[in-house]
């Protein structure tokens, strides 16, 4: 039996309180406490971890891995590689690959690629409608059996509301989440980058906020109407908050989360017509970083995740108008939120940071993971949050290269991810 004892880290683990200075205890790659470890101790082969933060492995649950049928800006094996180097030891893949992961069949195949090629957990989403086209509900039932953890859109928002609604019955049905990208496409149009002052200056379609705040009205309606839960991806704007807030207070089983790039950069950055800063939703305001930060402080934010969305260079490197939307993020998220939220805005603290990043999407998918309580698999991601370093992409481990972060110095990484109790990357 495999033993592994990570020594003297200050181990945090939110789903259970625990915040203290221990060893923790691995045995076939599963958490074990101490006096149960059944093989010999002495045998067990040792991490220090001192100075250092032992958290449950980091989830994150909106990826794009470009296959099947992209496999030139992604493969589940890269992504799950920068994953790994990204301290995230789960991951959910968005369906919108090519063919659509809108039928059995292509969940199997990923699931089966994941199980060939990735050093890490990998699941995935179903579509909600066939094609991702937002008129006829994919088979969510035989989805699920396939192995689908939530169903989406993601990419593309079902503008139909009583379709909406249909897949939000067939959710409830199925006990499988359901995540919405919340794009209003009467508002939006060809909207590339966030309405407002620098739109007009730099000549550039608006996308306005309420084009987002709209389907997060809707999808609260919905979730209220139906008694059912609904979970907004990657909000951008300040109101989307406010709507969430005063939908949460009253009851509703509303959820959202936050990705790093709209906590840390603004509309501004667009000045340059660099397409590294095009992102769907946008690139927001000063004031709606607050806003957004204000959500994640106080609660109503639970979840943060990437967007993790890899191009290749040609296709990154054209005018900004048909660039497509996107960049990576597996390898900074982790970094940027440490930076900001802890040691930049103070907004909250390391635990709740770390909550953010592992039960509480794994409540949402109703996974066994996020947790060091005994008996869970064995995800473990070593962090260090003072640690001082700069991103350089020409060392990702993805074949893009899309990230507005190259050369920018963060304060906070993770040192070394374990899954089911193996080292699949170390610093
Ligand atoms: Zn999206």
């Amino acid at each position: 039996m495999k033993i592994l004892k990570i020594t003297n880290g200050r181990i945090i683990d939110p789903a259970s309180g625990r915040d203290e200075i221990a060893d923790l205890w691995i045995e076939d790659g599963r958490i074990v406490e101490e006096s149960k470890v059944q093989g010999s101790k002495a045998e067990a082969e040792e991490i220090d971890a001192r100075g250092l933060v032992v958290a449950p492995g980091l989830i994150d649950l909106h990826v794009h891995f470009r296959e099947p049928g992209q496999s030139h800006k992604e493969t589940i094996g890269t992504g799950a590689a920068a994953a790994a180097a990204g301290g995230f030891t789960t991951v959910v893949c968005m369906p919108n690959t090519n063919p659509v992961a809108d039928s059995p069949s292509v969940i199997s195949w990923i699931n089966e690629r994941a199980a060939q090629t990735a050093k890490i957990n990998v699941f995935c989403t179903g579509a909600i409608t066939k094609g991702l086209k937002g008129e006829e509900l994919a088979p969510i039932g035989s989805m699920k059996n396939a192995g689908i953890v939530a169903i989406t859109d993601d990419g593309h928002c079902v503008q139909n509301n009583e379709v909406m609604r249909r897949a939000l019955e067939y959710a409830r049905m199925f006990d499988l989440p359901l995540f919405d990208h919340c794009q209003d496409y009467s508002v939006v149009g060809d909207g590339i980058m966030h309405e407002g002052e620098w739109s007009v200056r730099l000549g550039l379609p608006g996308w306005p906020r309420i084009g987002e705040e709209l389907i997060v009205m809707r999808n609260i309606l919905l979730s209220e109407l139906c008694d059912a839960p609904i979970h907004c991806q990657h909000l951008s704007s300040g109101g989307s908050i406010r709507l969430l807030r005063e939908a949460k207070a009253r009851g509703v089983k509303i959820s959202a989360e936050i990705c790093p790039h709209h906590i840390s950069l603004t509309d501004e950055s667009l000045k340059g017509y660099d397409s590294n800063f095009k992102m769907n939703p946008p690139l927001r305001t000063a004031e709606d970083i607050d806003l957004l930060i204000g959500g994640i402080a106080d609660g109503t934010i639970d979840i943060l995740a990437s967007d993790h969305a890899p191009h290749a260079a040609y296709e990154k490197e054209v005018e900004l108008d048909h660039a497509p939307f996107g960049i990576l993020g597996l390898e900074t998220e982790f970094a940027v939120f440490c930076d900001v939220l802890i040691h930049e805005r103070k907004a909250i603290g390391l635990s709740r940071l770390i909550e953010m990043l592992t039960i509480n999407p794994a409540r949402l998918l109703r996974l066994d993971r996020g947790t060091l309580a005994p008996g869970a698999p064995a995800d473990v991601t070593i962090l260090d949050p003072d640690l001082e370093w700069t991103y350089d992409v020409e060392k990702t481990c993805s074949p893009s290269r899309n990230t507005p972060y190259h050369g920018r110095r963060f304060r906070g990484r993770a040192v070394r991810t374990i899954v089911g109790g193996r080292t699949v990357w170390a610093l």
